[in-house]
C-alpha cells in the first residue's frame, strides 16, 4: 500500500471520527438562545392568562415554576423560536417580566466544563469523592458500592425494584441493629433537579462520618435504620446526562402518544386524578394511566408498606427554598398540621443558622399550590406522620441549573433541616 493510500486511510477514519462525534454531539438536545423568564402577575386576571398560556403546547414553554397565584411568581422556559411571540403576549397584556436566563445553553455548557474537570480521575475511596461537583449515574453508583465496601456491616444497598427500562433502584440502608423502625429519605425523584441526588450522596458520606462522633445522629441510629435512595428516577436521570438536560418525569412511553413520561409527584394514591395533576401525556405534570403506575412510585409503595415500620418520610426536590408537609391534594388540614408546623419551623431555622438560607414553609396547598398524587400525601395517609418534602435551593436565579459550588452549602444546611426532623422523631415515638 503507496504512503498517498494510507494517507486517504488515515483521513477516511478522521471522518469517521469526526462523524461520531457530530452525532455524539447532536444527539443532545441544546438549549442556545432559550431564556427563562420571571413573570410576576399582579392579579387573578394575570393569573388566568398565564394559565391559558400554559396550556398553549405549540410554543413549547417548559414551566420551572406554574402560575399558582400572585405570591410565586412564575419561572418559564422559553425556546428560542418563541421568544418573539411570548413578549408579544406579555407586552399586550401588560404583564411584568424580567429576564433570569439569558442563554440556557451558556449555563449548561459551564456545567459541562465542570464536569469534565474530574471525569477520568476515578477516586479510589469516598473520600477521594468529589462532592462539589456533579455525576453522571455509574459515579454515583460506585459511589455507592465504595461507601458499601469501606463500611461493612453498617452500610448495605438494597434493590426495591427496577425502573421501566430496567435499572436497578437502589436504597442505601444504614443500619447498627435488627429489627429497628426506619427513616426515609429520597433525592432526584425529578430527574433534572441535579442538586438533590448531588446532596444526597453527600449525605450519604455524613451519615457515616458522624455515626459515632456526633452524640444525636448516633442515638438516632442507634434506634432506627435510614434509608436513602439518591437515584429515585435512573431513567430520567440518566436521560438528563445523555439526551435533555431538562428531563423532569419517568421514560416510559405514553400509549396512542409520542410524549414519554409521567410525573412520578403526581402519580400516588392521594388524591390522584384531582386538580392539580393533568391528564395529558404531553404535560410536565402528567399524573400517569393510574396511581402507581411507574414502577419507580411502585417500588416505594411496596417497601414501605411491605416494611410497616417507617416513621419519618422526606422526598426532596428543587428549586423554591420550602420545606413542606401534607396536604396537596385538599385544603383540610391533616390532623398533625399544628405539629408538623412547628417542626417545620424549627428545621428551617436550624437550616438558616448556617448559611442564613430563607425558606417558605407550610402545607403544600397553602404554600405553592394544589398538587394532587404527590409523595407525602401517600406516606401521610399511610400513617407516616412525619412527612416532608424540600423544594432545595436557589430561589430562582439558576433554577435546575445551581452552579456546582453550591451543593455542598446546600447539602450542609439542610442536613441540619434533616437532623431537626430525624431528632423530633426519635423523641416523639409513635
Ligand atoms: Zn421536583
Amino acid at each position: 500500500m503507496s504512503s498517498a493510500d494510507e494517507e486517504v486511510r488515515g483521513n477516511m477514519r478522521g471522518l469517521w471520527f469526526l462523524a461520531a462525534l457530530v452525532v455524539a454531539v447532536f444527539s443532545k438536545e441544546t438549549f442556545e438562545g432559550h431564556q427563562v423568564f420571571r413573570i410576576t402577575a399582579k392579579d387573578e386576571v394575570e393569573i388566568r392568562l398565564l394559565k391559558d398560556l400554559s396550556e398553549q403546547k405549540d410554543l413549547g414553554l417548559d414551566f420551572w415554576r406554574e402560575p399558582v397565584g400572585v405570591s410565586l411568581p412564575v419561572d418559564v422556559r422559553v425556546p428560542f423560536p418563541s421568544l418573539q411571540a411570548l413578549r408579544a403576549f406579555l407586552g399586550y397584556h401588560e404583564i411584568h417580566y424580567e429576564i433570569m436566563i439569558q442563554d440556557l445553553q451558556d449555563l449548561l455548557n459551564e456545567e459541562q466544563g465542570e464536569m469534565l474537570r474530574f471525569r477520568g480521575l476515578q477516586p479510589r475511596s469516598t473520600d477521594d469523592f468529589t462532592y462539589a461537583s456533579y455525576h453522571t449515574p455509574d459515579e454515583i453508583n460506585s459511589f455507592m458500592d465504595m461507601l458499601v465496601q469501606e463500611n461493612p456491616g453498617f452500610v448495605s444497598k438494597i434493590v426495591i425494584g427496577q425502573s421501566y427500562e430496567g435499572r436497578p433502584l437502589n436504597v442505601l440502608k444504614f443500619s447498627t441493629g435488627a429489627n429497628r423502625p426506619g427513616l426515609w429519605i429520597d433525592t432526584g425523584i425529578h430527574s433534572r433537579e441535579w442538586v438533590t441526588q448531588a446532596s444526597g450522596t453527600w449525605f450519604a458520606k455524613k451519615i457515616v462520618t458522624d455515626y459515632g462522633r456526633d452524640a444525636e445522629l448516633t442515638d438516632i441510629l442507634d434506634k432506627y435504620d435510614i434509608f436513602l435512595e439518591i437515584i429515585t428516577n435512573p431513567d430520567g436521570f440518566q436521560f438528563t446526562h445523555s439526551s435533555n438536560r431538562m428531563w423532569r418525569k419517568t421514560r416510559k412511553p405514553n400509549p396512542g402518544s409520542s410524549c414519554v413520561g409521567v410525573d412520578p409527584n403526581r402519580n400516588w394514591d392521594a388524591g390522584f386524578g384531582g386538580a392539580g395533576a393533568s391528564s395529558s401525556p404531553c404535560t410536565e405534570t402528567y399524573r400517569g394511566p393510574k396511581a402507581h403506575s411507574e414502577p419507580e412510585v411502585k417500588s416505594i409503595v411496596d417497601f414501605v408498606t411491605s416494611h410497616g415500620q417507617i416513621k419519618a418520610f422526606v422526598s426532596i426536590h428543587s428549586y423554591s427554598q420550602m420545606l413542606l408537609y401534607p396536604y396537596g391534594y385538599t385544603k383540610t388540614p391533616c390532623k398533625d398540621q399544628a405539629e408538623l408546623h412547628e417542626l417545620a419551623k424549627k428545621a428551617v431555622s436550624d437550616l438558616s443558622s448556617l448559611y442564613n438560607t430563607q425558606y417558605r414553609y407550610g402545607s403544600i396547598i397553602t404554600t405553592i399550590y394544589q398538587a394532587s398524587g404527590g409523595t407525602i400525601d401517600w406516606t401521610y395517609n399511610q400513617g407516616i406522620k412525619y412527612s416532608y418534602t424540600f423544594e432545595l435551593r436557589d430561589t430562582g436565579r439558576y433554577g435546575f441549573i445551581l452552579p456546582a459550588n453550591q451543593i455542598i452549602p446546600t447539602a450542609q444546611e439542610t442536613w441540619l433541616a434533616l437532623m431537626a426532623i430525624m431528632k423530633h422523631t426519635k423523641n416523639n415515638p409513635y
